[in-house]
């Protein structure tokens, strides 16, 4: 069976990815109106009825803003840590009990035909984790909102088919930005901040090395980074090694506002 994944929108402005194998069907994450993913999905040929649930990444509103609207309004089922349930409560209002799943860091279970395995990651929330999901094969990873590429998410994301990884400013264009406060740099430069164009190119150059063939780059900062610049970065360092972007690896970046394409992943046997 093939997989497919298709990041609908990733960034500061809001994040939902959606992921296939078999009969199951789930998205990472809802942080934009309810309407605006069912659009999106209805757009990929998806209907939003047809979800497993959601996999929630952590309570920061770019990524549970539509949450409580699509569980209530489709019944969905959500999935979050107990910290990240406790921290996200008041934000997303009354959630039925039937529809209120508990997950825990490095303990996999299966979604239906998908495999998830959340596991944590540096950054100021209550307890987030990134997701690798699997099925046969295939497995995709996605981790943002990431302070530093520590060595325990490697761990977690190395061998994966496609991942997607946040390269979330340019440090320059950060520290010059006037709308920035001193400490909201402070915050998305620190350890549990975001990931910046060039740690996020030397983290891929580690998990191509170690057989991962295709390369998302999400979660773009809208006032700190350009599409353009985080995929330089990406493929200048790829090519200092004698990768070639585009040929040896597919080097994309995932759009903010703008519905992605649906990455087939074959089987191979
Ligand atoms: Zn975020
Ligand atoms: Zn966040």
């Amino acid at each position: 069976m093939n997989m497919y994944f298709c990041p609908l929108f990733s960034g500061s402005s809001g994040n939902a990815l959606f992921c296939q194998y078999g009969r199951t069907r789930l998205l990472i994450d809802a942080g934009k109106s309810g309407k605006t993913i069912e659009d999106a999905l209805a757009s990929i040929g998806a209907d939003i009825r047809t979800l497993s649930g959601v996999l929630v990444t952590h309570e920061h509103s770019d990524h549970i803003y539509g949450i409580g609207v699509m569980a209530r309004k489709y019944g969905l089922p959500l999935y979050a840590t107990r910290a990240t349930w406790l921290a996200m409560e008041d934000k997303v209002g009354k959630i039925p009990p039937e529809l209120r799943r508990e997950i825990r860091a490095e303990q996999d279970f299966y979604l239906g035909d998908i495999g998830v395995s959340p596991f944590s990651i540096p950054h100021d929330a209550a307890d987030p984790v990134g997701y690798r999901l699997w099925g046969g094969n295939l497995s995709v990873s996605t981790a943002t909102d990431l302070g530093w590429f520590a060595p325990e998410v490697c761990d977690r994301v190395a061998g994966s088919t496609l991942v997607l990884l946040e390269s979330n400013h340019d440090p320059d264009m950060l520290k010059a930005n006037p709308r920035y406060s001193a400490a909201l740099k402070q915050r998305i430069l620190g350890k549990k901040g975001h990931l910046s164009n060039e740690s996020c190119a030397e983290a891929l150059l580690r998990l191509i090395h170690a057989g991962t063939a295709d390369v998302i780059l999400g979660h773009l900062s809208g006032e700190n980074n350009t599409p353009v610049l985080a995929r330089n970065v990406t493929s200048k360092a790829l090519e200092r090694e004698g990768i070639r972007p585009g040929e040896d690896v597919l080097v994309e970046v995932a759009l903010r506002d703008q519905v992605g394409r649906v990455y087939e992943l074959k089987e191979t046997r």
